[in-house]
């Protein structure tokens, strides 16, 4: 097998999965784009076996400590094991992430699942090329309906791959219902954001719920709603959304119809919401800010950053004393502790105290390994704002 001889101190030797171009220290054996390829440290001692391509700064990233082959039957196993932990982080209805890439052994692999209708994406240019050995083990294992490929999302560009979505295997379900804990959601799984839903969100909903009876709610960015609709049955006093896409929107208002709750939906720029609202008397008791990444790459945190603060400050003002401020960043580069200062900065900036009361991660289904930082993605904290001492 061809093989790559990793630098010492490398990253893979501190728990890590990825091998950077810049910690290559040999390559032999002539591997192909997308080939399967033995890990050495410079003793020639075997690290494991992993997947190439030369055309991504991350050149290999492994999917085995032991010598493996990247086939059908992996995948069942793999697959097999990921359904068997989903079956023990409680959930009582079948849609959950089923594969979450590095932290499931399978390195750009992401399957969501939503009961008999399966959502694949292949990250990886080694993944994407063994498409349908990984719909064949979906079909063996649970007898889909559908398997529906999202491929459109544009880190793919970083392996050299084109976007495209479109239907593997099955018939293209269109727009459907599910309910997770009583709540019911149209899934678009085609068309949606990102494969349907949220799904990294699903406990948090709840967890900003608790505190939504009698309050005046404001959900920023909202989507599909998912705030909204469990502030409003957690009998929120009123529910107001704004998200700037009309097809969110549009899908939001069927949810709370769905759901027969009362939520006022507006389309609008938060940025523009937010400044346009404030008022001697702080309209709202609970603010919720789910914006999408600000930034994609390491090169604009900054601006990230700025855009963070902005709405932070202005949804402070606009939040009545004792008022809960539920805030969530899903961006990779900016981390938990860059988050909070950025908070923390605009409430110096805003005059407010805020208290914190709990603070929040991406549901269980998207597991987080902790030598592998970049399973970890989205960030959340509920606080109060303190009346004036
Ligand atoms: N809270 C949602 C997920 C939010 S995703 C949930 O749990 O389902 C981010 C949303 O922000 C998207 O729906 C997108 O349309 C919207 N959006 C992006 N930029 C925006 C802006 N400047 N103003 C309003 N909405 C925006």
């Amino acid at each position: 097998m061809a093989g790559i001889v990793v630098k010492p101190r490398s990253r893979i030797f501190h728990g890590h999965d990825w091998v950077y171009s810049s910690e290559v220290h040999k390559i032999f054996g002539n591997p192909e784009p997308g080939d399967v390829i033995s890990l050495k440290d410079f003793k020639d001692r075997k690290l494991g076996t992993g997947i190439y391509n030369p055309e991504s700064q991350i050149v290999a990233r492994r999917f085995s400590r032991r010598t493996q082959k990247l086939d059908t039957d992996l995948f069942i196993r793999r697959l097999e094991r990921a359904q068997s932990l989903r079956d023990t982080m409680g959930f009582d209805d079948p849609v959950y992430r089923l594969i979450w890439s590095e932290s499931d052994g399978l390195p750009g692999v992401i399957i969501d699942r939503y009961g008999s209708h399966f959502v694949l994406q292949t990250l990886t240019l080694a993944m994407d090329q063994r498409k349908e050995q990984i719909t064949e083990a979906l079909i063996k294992l649970f007898s889909p309906e559908s398997v529906i490929e999202r491929n459109d999302s544009p880190i793919r560009k970083a392996e050299g791959m084109e976007l495209n979505k479109g239907l593997l295997h099955g018939a293209a379900p269109g727009k459907f219902q599910v309910t997770v804990k009583g709540v019911t959601f149209t899934v678009d799984p085609l068309d949606g954001h990102k494969t349907g839903l949220y799904l990294d969100q699903f406990d948090n909903y709840q967890a900003v719920a608790d505190f939504a009876k009698g309050r005046r709610v404001l959900d920023c960015f909202c989507n599909e709603a998912g705030f909204s609709l469990h502030c409003a049955l957690n009998g929120a006093q009123s529910v107001q959304a704004i998200d700037s896409s009309e097809p969110a929107l549009e899908c939001a208002r069927n949810n709370a119809e769905t759901n027969q709750v009362d939520v006022e939906f507006t389309n609008a720029n938060v940025f523009d919401f937010l400044k346009g609202n404030e008022a001697e008397t702080p309209p709202y008791d609970l603010i919720i800010l789910d914006p999408p990444s600000f930034t994609r790459g390491r090169k604009n945190v900054k601006d990230a950053i700025r855009g963070y603060k902005e709405i932070h400050l202005r949804a402070m003002k606009l939040l009545e004393k004792n008022g809960i401020l539920a805030t969530f960043c899903c961006s990779h580069h900016v981390n938990r502790q860059m988050f909070l200062d950025t908070i923390c900065d605009a409430a110096v900036d805003a005059k407010s105290t805020l208290r914190l009361l709990s603070s929040h991660s991406q549901r269980l289904d998207h597991p987080v390994v902790p030598t592998i930082p970049e399973s970890e993605y989205l960030k959340g904290f509920i606080f109060q704002k303190m009346a004036a001492w």
